[in-house]
């Protein structure tokens, strides 16, 4: 491996997810394995601006695979964006000998961290931390298993309430522009239909479907909907809509927000984060800089920054078609 690296940076970006800490530790223990010296940046890159920093070993990161959230904070900054912002950043990880970053963030944060590098020829790697799953380049990020087990657990809470009351309820879960979580929380939880920004199901066939729901003897129904579905009504005009046109559902909305992101990470996430952690330190040791870190066909592999923000995540297409199955 290399020997110019000396000290590595590790930082988390935008919104936080569990398994970021997994991550960090797994940095922070790469580097230590390899006789590197780590450093945390607090809240993103506002704190490398800032230099906020603090030297982290081995010990440092001692109980936190298990913590949901980020022990370095995370920000978001308005100042990285414009290039004295960025000029400040390379100025503080200089007086501070860092050597090279990895990133645990998302799109944005991917896209900050590669132009820094074609500004300063930063050697830099990142690790995509988000509960969306919404990142070209690995079919899951951190995170996005444990926001699958929260959601559906809360789904089947929502179910007792629903079952014991012949009750329709609309459940609003994150996913803006795509519909990973809404598409596999619906099919495990068994949801009647799932909305999602992919595909317009159309209000009609919200309706029919409900009525066919009420005619097989269903004593309850959930629906799925996904923050930007593509029908464009959120819960609350959709229970108007179901209210107007369906007498014979009583319609509850419940919007599950921040709760989706937070809790301890699943062994998924966890394991993924040590192995992404430790990929990403290797990296930088052999000279490898602009790349994101995913897993793909259970393989951990690398694709190129400008790749995996320009790709588009692609939905599993198929589990709409076995919902529809299921919901017979
Ligand atoms: P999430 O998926 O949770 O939104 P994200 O990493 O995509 O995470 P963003 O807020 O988009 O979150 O980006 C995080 C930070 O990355 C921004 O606050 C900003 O500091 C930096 N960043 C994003 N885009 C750019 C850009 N074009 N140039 C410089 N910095 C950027």
């Amino acid at each position: 491996m290399s020997n110019s690296i000396k000290k590595i940076g590790v930082f988390t970006s935008g919104g936080d997810s569990p398994g970021m800490n997994a991550a960090v530790r797994s940095v922070v223990r790469a580097c230590a394995f390899h006789s590197v010296e780590c450093v945390g940046i607090y809240r993103g890159y506002e704190g490398m601006i800032d230099g906020d920093f603090t030297p982290m070993d081995a010990r440092s990161v001692k109980g936190i695979i298990n913590k949901g959230g980020t022990i370095l904070k995370s920000a978001r900054s308005k100042e990285f964006r414009t290039k004295e912002g960025r000029a400040k950043a390379y100025e503080q990880l200089k007086k501070a000998n860092i050597d090279a970053l990895v990133v645990i963030g998302g799109d944005g944060s991917f896209t900050g961290s590669m132009i820094f590098n074609q500004e300063y020829n930063f050697p830099v790697m990142g690790i995509p931390g988000t509960i969306d799953n919404d990142i070209f380049g690995t079919s899951h990020t951190l995170g996005y298993d444990t926001a699958l087990n929260t959601v559906v657990e809360a789904i089947d809470k929502i179910r007792d309430t629903a079952s014991s009351h012949n009750r329709l309820f609309f459940v609003e879960v994150m996913g803006r522009d795509v519909g990973h979580i809404a598409l596999n929380v619906g099919v495990g939880a068994g949801a009647e239909e799932i909305l999602i920004p992919e595909e317009d199901l159309g209000l009609d066939r919200l309706l029919e479907s409900l009525r066919r729901s009420k005619q097989s003897g269903k004593s309850s129904s959930i629906v799925v909907v996904a923050e930007g579905d593509k029908i464009g009504k959120n819960v609350f005009e959709l229970k108007d809509y179901v209210d107007a046109n369906m007498a014979e559902y009583e319609v509850r909305v419940s919007v599950l927000g921040h709760m989706q992101r937070g809790g301890p990470p699943s062994c998924f996430d966890r394991v993924l984060a040590s192995r992404m952690g430790v990929r990403a330190v290797e990296g930088l040791l052999n000279g490898e800089s602009n790349y994101m870190v995913g897993l793909r066909n259970d393989k951990i592999q690398i694709t190129p920054f400008d790749q995996a923000v320009k790709g588009k995540s692609k939905i599993n297409m198929e589990l709409l078609r076995v919902s529809d199955i299921m919901s017979v």
